[in-house]
């Protein structure tokens, strides 16, 4: 089945009961058994539900895994993920990293004596050079939030054999649609269904998605005893939104690139994040992993004042001024003030996420409305 097909029939057939050819959304927390243990395969709805279940497969079929699980929300897919490690471990992780997953690693997790380090991820050898005894996992996000670095994920999946590391690889901001980190080498994929997979700004939820059983098995017991699952209603509308990920995703990509070429000959703008430049650091690895280059657009302003970014983002209109990413609408945001708040001046500094940064998640609306929004917004200035 190629990737298109997926979408729309990976997991799921027509209900055996009623021949209803969408997935029906199974409100019930529990299930009937005619003597105890004598069931149809479900007992309670933390453990399994089956509209939950026919998300999970579709999700392990379009990452090219085995094993899908979702949660609550893409930070419970983290946490579930980390409680694979013990007090001791270490974690190399990108720095330009999702405010949340900083924020979930330094803030919960170091007390409970695991370890994390930060890194320019798109340096292989550095990298490599700060792995230890310790060491137990790599995380990474490719392209990185907001500055959109790509990192090569093959590169790091030796890396992470070499040394028989556990890699993660956050591919919320690239779905599979663009590149599958599964095939290169990584262990475990880790979504914010939030963004793009939903892509209708209407549900929270997070997956994790792996090949290995054994690491499957692990991952299930912390779900299934943690309990952060999604419930069958926004699992129905994930699958829905699923069905045209190949669709919405093209236009993005479209869009993003028109976005990004305006900005660069903009007078107003100083540096454009955006992988496909041909002249944009690790342009090549973006090529190779990913078959295009997505919505996501960061860019700041020549001066770099605050004021100015502040201005921008609260004048233009189809652009709205939100928190997220990845729905069909365009939405526009600060990090320094937004998302990478939680992250210390100087640290997010260290990234590129000066005042001025301004991040762009290009949506599917006509074109010229987009371009004519920001004109008008940069031309205030
Ligand atoms: C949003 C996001 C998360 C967190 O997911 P939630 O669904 O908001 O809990 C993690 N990583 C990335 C890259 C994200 O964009």
């Amino acid at each position: 089945m190629k990737f298109g097909t997926k979408t729309i029939h990976a997991g799921q057939e027509a209900d055996p009961t009623t021949g209803a050819i969408m997935t029906p959304i199974y409100q019930t927390s529990t299930y009937i058994q005619a003597s105890p243990g004598d069931h149809k395969g479900y007992e309670y709805s933390r453990t399994g539900n089956p509209t939950r279940n026919v998300l999970e497969e579709n999700l392990a079929a379009l990452e090219n895994g085995k094993y899908g699980l979702c949660f609550g929300s893409g930070m419970s897919a983290i946490d579930a993920i980390i409680k694979l490690l013990s007090p001791g471990d270490e974690v190399i992780s990108t720095n330009d990293l999702y405010g949340g997953t900083y924020r979930i690693f330094t803030q919960i997790f170091e007390n409970y004596g695991i370890k994390f380090h930060f890194i320019g991820m798109d340096d292989a050898d550095k990298t490599e050079a700060l792995i230890t005894k310790n060491t137990k996992m790599l995380w990474a996000e490719t392209p990185t939030n907001p500055m959109l670095n790509i990192i090569d994920i093959e590169k790091l999946g030796q890396i992470s054999k070499k040394h028989k590391l556990l890699f993660v690889v956050d591919n919320t901001f690239a779905t599979p649609y663009l590149q599958r980190p599964l095939d290169l080498g990584a262990d475990i994929i880790m979504h914010s269904l939030t963004k793009y997979m939903g892509g209708h700004s209407d549900v929270v939820m997070g997956a994790v998605i792996c090949k290995d059983e054994a690491l499957a098995e692990r991952l299930y017991t912390i779900q299934n005893s943690c309990g952060a699952v999604p419930g069958p209603m926004d699992s129905f509308l994930v699958l829905r939104g699923i069905k045209t990920l190949h669709l919405r995703m093209q236009r993005h990509c479209e869009n993003g690139k028109v976005i990004a070429n305006f900005l660069k000959n903009h007078p107003k703008v100083g540096e454009v994040y955006w992988p496909g430049f041909e002249t944009y650091p690790n342009h090549e690895v973006a090529k190779k992993q990913m078959d295009d280059f997505g919505g996501m657009v960061s860019f700041n302003l020549k001066g770099n004042k605050l004021e100015d970014a502040i201005k921008v983002v609260s004048t233009t209109h189809y652009f709205t001024l939100a928190e997220s990413l990845g729905g069909v609408e365009s939405l526009i945001g600060h990090p320094a003030s937004m998302t990478h708040a939680a992250i210390p001046k100087d640290e997010r500094e260290k990234t590129g996420v000066v005042d001025s940064l301004i991040r762009l998640s290009v949506g599917v609306e006509d074109i010229e409305d987009l371009v004519a929004d920001l004109e008008n917004a940069l031309n205030k200035l």
